[in-house]
C-alpha cells in the first residue's frame, strides 16, 4: 500500500508534466523528471504487493499520465516493461541490484522488444544476434528504435544465438562497443528518448543476463508488456472527450450536428476499461496475453477515433498546429504503430 502521505499522482502531473507538455512535443525535450518523480513517490513499488496489484496501480498511473501527454506515457511504458523483466527474470543477482532502483526511479529503464515480438508472431528475422564467449555473449546487429534512453539508462533485448536458441539480456546504455543515434524527426514523440542501437560485438556479462531461455521467459513478460500499453490510449482518449465537451457550446451548440459525439466514445470506451480492469482488478486466474489481445486492438482504435473525432469538434483550434487536438492525433498515429502494431494484433487475433 502506498503510504497516506504520499504526493497525489496528479499533483505530480499538475505541477510537473503540465507545464512542459509544449517542450516535450515541440522540442524534443525529455520528461525525465516526470518518471524519477513518479517512481520517488513510490507510484512503481511493488513492496508488499502481488504482481497483478502492482500493474493494477502501475496501468492506471500510465492512463493518468497519459491524459496529459501520450509522449511521457509511452516513456513510462517503456520504464514498466524494462520494469517487468526485472521482476521476472530468474537472475536474482540482477534484479537484486537494479530492481529497487527502477521501482524508486533512481535508475530508468527501457525496452528493445519491438523486433522479438515481431520474431514471434512470425513477421520478421531477430535483429540482434549472440555468440558465447568466456563470461558471457557478444552481441551485434542494429535496433532502429528504443526509447526512455539515456545516461545511466538500461533496456531489455533479445538476440539469437550459434546454435538457434535466444537469450535476453539488460543492456546499460554505457554498454562499451554499443553506438546510441539519437532521432528526433518524427510526427510525434520526439521526446520520447528513442535512439537507432548499434551493438558491433558488444561484451554481456553472465550477470547482466535476463534469461537463456528467452522463448520461455517472454511468455511470462509479454501479457505484462501489452497490459501497460493499453492505458496509453484510455488516457488519449479521455482528453479527447474532455476537449470535445468544452467545444460542446461553440457556435451555439453545432457541434451537435457532427456524427459522433462524447457520449458515444464515453460509451465505447467503458466496456474497453472494464474488460482489462476485470483482468487485473476482478479476476484471480492467471493473466494471459491471449486475452489481453483484442482489448489492445480495441483501444486502439476507440483511441484513433476520439482523437479524430477531438479534431472536428475543436474546428479551427484544432487546427492549430501546437493544439492539443493536434498533438494527441500525431500521438494515436504511434500508439498504432507501437508493437503490437494493429496490423501485428490482426494478425495475432485472426
Ligand atoms: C517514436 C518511436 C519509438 C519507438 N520506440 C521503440 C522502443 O522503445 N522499442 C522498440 O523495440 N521499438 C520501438 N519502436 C518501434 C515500434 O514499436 C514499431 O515497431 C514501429 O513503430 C513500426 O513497426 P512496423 O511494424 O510498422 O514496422 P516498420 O516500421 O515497417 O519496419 C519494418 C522493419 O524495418 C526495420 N526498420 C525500420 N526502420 C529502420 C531503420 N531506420 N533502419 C533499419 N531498419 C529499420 C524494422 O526494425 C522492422 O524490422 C519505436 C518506433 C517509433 C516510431
Amino acid at each position: 500500500m502506498l503510504k497516506s502521505k504520499v504526493k497525489p499522482l496528479n499533483d505530480i502531473l499538475k505541477e510537473k508534466l503540465k507545464p512542459i507538455v509544449r517542450q516535450i512535443d515541440e522540442q524534443a525535450y525529455y520528461p525525465k523528471e516526470v518518471l524519477q518523480a513518479i517512481g520517488e513517490a513510490g507510484y512503481l513499488s511493488s513492496e508488499g504487493k502481488t504482481l497483478k496489484e502492482t500493474a493494477a496501480g502501475e496501468i492506471e498511473v500510465v492512463k493518468q499520465t497519459s491524459k496529459y501527454c501520450m509522449t511521457t506515457g509511452f516513456n513510462l511504458w517503456c520504464h514498466l516493461a524494462a520494469l517487468t523483466y526485472l521482476r521476472h527474470t530468474p537472475n536474482k543477482a540482477l534484479q537484486q541490484r537494479l530492481l529497487p532502483k527502477l521501482e524508486s526511479g533512481e535508475v530508468l529503464g527501457g525496452t528493445g522488444l519491438s523486433n522479438p515480438m515481431k520474431y514471434y508472431a512470425g513477421l520478421e528475422k531477430l535483429h540482434l544476434k549472440a555468440r558465447k564467449t568466456e563470461g558471457g555473449y557478444l552481441l551485434s546487429g542494429v535496433l532502429p528504435a528504443v526509447s526512455n534512453l539515456g545516461d545511466g539508462h538500461w533496456f531489455g533485448v533479445i538476440a539469437a544465438t550459434e546454435d538457434d536458441q535466444r537469450v535476453m539480456a539488460l543492456i546499460s546504455c554505457e554498454q562499451e562497443r554499443l553506438s546510441l543515434k539519437e532521432k528526433v524527426s518524427y510526427l510525434g514523440l520526439n521526446g520520447s528518448a528513442t535512439y537507432a542501437c548499434c551493438f558491433e560485438d558488444v561484451f554481456i556479462p553472465d550477470e547482466q543476463i535476463l534469461s537463456e531461455d528467452a522463448d520461455t521467459f517472454v511468455k511470462q513478460i509479454r501479457p505484462y508488456f501489452v497490459a501497460y500499453q493499453i492505458p496509453l490510449g484510455f488516457g488519449v482518449t479521455q482528453a479527447a472527450i474532455s476537449s470535445m465537451k468544452k467545444h460542446e457550446n461553440k457556435q451555439n451548440g453545432c457541434n451537435q450536428y457532427l456524427p459522433v459525439q462524447p457520449e458515444d466514445l464515453v460509451g465505447k470506451l467503458k466496456p474497453i476499461e472494464e474488460a482489462l480492469g476485470n483482468i487485473f482488478q476482478h479476476s484471480s486466474a492467471d493473466v494471459k496475453w491471449e486475452d489481453l489481445l483484442p482489448i489492445r486492438k480495441d483501444a486502439a482504435y476507440v483511441t484513433l477515433e476520439a482523437v479524430n473525432t477531438a479534431m472536428l469538434h475543436a474546428g479551427g483550434a484544432g487546427y492549430l498546429k501546437n493544439s492539443a487536438d493536434a498533438r494527441r492525433l500525431r500521438e494515436t498515429y504511434f500508439f498504432m504503430n507501437l508493437t503490437p502494431t494493429v496490423k501485428h494484433l490482426g494478425k495475432m487475433i485472426r
